[in-house]
């Protein structure tokens, strides 16, 4: 019988519990970029409380990108030095950290928010090697793997989508050209840095000739192929519309338990579980073994101490998203006195 505290292994990685914290884009950090105290006490306290695995919040790529007002970057200069005494900090609880990269927009001078098929072969190059460079920062900050932000509407989500991608050249076309861009970034990254590399993708996108889940799958394939080590699973919208109770209705379970089928990488489901009852009830009903939850740790960092102590669990979030639509992430409704900030 599994169980969501089990200590398991997640590829090369030794996990404390099967919850996956994924960051949303919140950060508080000082206007400079610099980490403040309540971000080190925010991840000290999440690292203690029993979780598995830590994904940071959003990092940037791109300083006028849509969230980067908000989330975390490592455009300053002191970036390597504070994210190492972070990623230390974790550590003293064996817990792995991995630090989340995307970028919304494609913005060049004069021309904002680009369209895929405006990339020019120059701009492919650009990102990727600006996500090489972030991604040896990484390495030297001591995080234990990146997560590629393919899912949502993230650029790299539209640009290996038929429905965005609508280019004629090598970076066109079918799913190994759309995605070769990705293919190539993590190519470099594999040889240059011991990261482990996650990507996080839709399961599928609904939108007529969008992403279908046939697509995905081939899309994991071709992932693990090149040497992704492990796939976290969302869509589009945010799991914010999944219902409370009813885990059956989830669209995303059934869609990972084929992804799961598909490849031989660690899969994470993302988002959804409300309850320790409920996961322990999924993890022993399907082929699912990790679950990645974002917006209980918001409502409560420490949340999953109570759940090991007392059991029968139930998160404190009430699925309001106002720490969603105020990009603060930050949660007002259960406030606790180390996370008010300015
Ligand atoms: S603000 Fe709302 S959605 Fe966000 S953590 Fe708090 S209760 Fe949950």
């Amino acid at each position: 019988m599994k169980d969501i505290f089990d200590r398991c292994k997640f590829a090369n990685l030794k996990l404390n519990s099967r919850i996956i914290r994924t960051g949303l884009w919140e950060s508080q950090r000082e206007a400079s970029g610099n980490l403040t105290p309540e971000i080190y006490n925010r991840y000290e306290n999440i690292a203690a409380s029993g979780v598995g695995l830590i994904i940071s919040e959003l990092y940037s790529l791109y300083p006028r990108d849509t969230f980067s007002k908000y989330s975390n970057t490592i455009h300053y200069t002191q970036f390597v030095r504070e994210a190492k005494d972070l990623t230390d900090l974790v550590h003293v609880y064996d817990v792995p950290i991995f630090a989340q990269l995307g970028f919304v927009q494609f913005n060049k001078k004069t021309e904002q928010n680009m369209r895929v098929e405006d990339i020019s072969i120059d701009d492919i190059r650009k990102i990727q090697t600006d996500y090489i460079i972030a991604a040896q920062k990484f390495d030297y900050a001591g995080f234990d793997g990146i997560q590629i932000a393919l899912g949502n509407y993230y650029f790299l989500s539209r640009f290996i989508n038929p429905n965005f991608n609508t280019r004629e050249d090598n970076y066109g076309g079918n799913t190994f050209n759309r995605l070769r861009m990705v293919l190539e970034i993590i190519k470099v990254i594999k040889d240059n840095t011991k990261l482990h590399i996650n990507c996080r993708l839709n399961a599928f996108d609904g939108a007529n000739y969008g992403m279908s889940l046939d697509e995905t799958i081939e899309v994991a394939k071709l992932l693990e192929k090149y040497g992704v080590d492990s796939l976290q699973v969302t869509r589009p919208r945010s799991p914010q519309f999944f219902t409370r109770e009813n885990h059956d209705k989830n669209p995303l379970i059934d869609a990972s338990e084929k992804i799961i089928k598909n490849v031989n990488v660690p899969v994470i489901l993302g988002g959804g579980a409300n309850s320790q009852n409920q996961i322990n009830k999924l993890i022993n009903s399907t082929n699912i073994d990790f679950i990645s939850m974002q917006r209980p740790f918001v409502a409560d960092p420490s949340f999953l101490v109570d759940w090991q102590i007392e059991g029968n669990g139930v998160v404190n979030c009430k699925t309001c998203n106002n720490c969603y639509w105020k990009k603060t992430s930050t949660c007002h409704i259960n406030k606790s006195p180390s996370l008010n900030f300015k």
